[in-house]
C-alpha cells in the first residue's frame, strides 16, 4: 500500500470542527493513509484521545507540551513547568494509546521568551518530556506500528521554521520542533 502518513498534524484545532469530516474523507482520497494528530497543551489532549476513537486506524494520538503556549490569540508564551505538571499525568493515564510523544520543542523565537530563565524553562520541560518518552519505551508498547522494539526518533520541522529557513537560504538555529515516535 502507498501513501502519505501526516506525521504533524494539529487535526484538533478548533479550525476544524465544522467540517472535520470532510477534512479526513478528502485527506483519504489524497492517498494520506494516516494522521499523527499532535498536541499543543494538556487542555486538548481529551479531544486528541477522541478523535483517535473516531476514527481508528487514521488519526493516532500525540500528546505533549508544545515550546510555545498561546494565552490569547493575540499573546503567546513559552511553556512552562506548570503546563508540563498539567500534562504529565494525562500522558500517563494515555501512554497504552500513543505513538508519539509531540509536540515537543525548543522555540527561542524573542516574543516567546523573556531571557535565559525562559530558555531554562523549555528546556527542562523538553527534558522531562523526554524522560517521559524514554520511561514509556522501557515499559513496552503494545501499540507498535511495525513489530520491532527499535527506538526511532521522528523530527518534524515546524512549517514557520521551514518558511524561515527558505526565506532566508539558512536554517533557524531559533527554533526545533519534534515530534517523537516512541517505538514504530
Ligand atoms: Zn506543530
Amino acid at each position: 500500500m502507498q501513501g502519505y502518513v501526516d506525521c504533524h498534524c494539529h487535526i484538533s484545532s478548533k479550525d476544524f470542527d465544522k467540517d472535520l469530516e470532510e477534512v479526513v474523507e478528502s485527506s483519504k482520497q489524497a492517498g494520506v493513509l494516516a494522521i499523527l494528530a499532535v498536541a499543543e497543551h494538556a487542555g486538548e489532549f481529551e479531544k486528541i484521545i477522541e478523535l483517535s476513537q473516531r476514527f481508528p486506524g487514521f488519526i493516532f494520538p500525540c500528546l505533549g507540551v508544545h515550546p510555545v503556549q498561546e494565552v490569547s490569540p493575540e499573546q503567546q508564551r513559552g511553556a512552562s513547568l506548570q503546563d508540563l505538571d498539567a500534562a504529565l499525568p494525562l500522558i500517563e493515564k494515555y501512554k497504552d494509546q500513543l505513538v508519539a510523544i509531540g509536540e515537543v520543542g525548543l522555540d527561542f523565537t524573542p516574543r516567546f521568551v523573556r531571557g535565559e530563565t525562559d530558555k531554562d524553562v523549555q528546556r527542562k520541560v523538553l527534558i522531562r518530556d523526554l524522560i517521559t518518552l524514554a520511561s514509556i519505551n522501557s515499559q513496552g508498547k503494545p501499540h507498535c506500528l511495525v513489530s520491532s522494539n527499535e527506538f526511532r526518533l521522528w523530527c518534524s520541522f515546524s512549517g514557520s521554521a521551514c518558511r524561515r529557513a527558505a526565506a532566508s537560504g539558512s536554517s533557524s538555529r531559533r527554533q526545533i520542533h519534534w515530534l517523537i515516535a516512541i517505538v514504530l
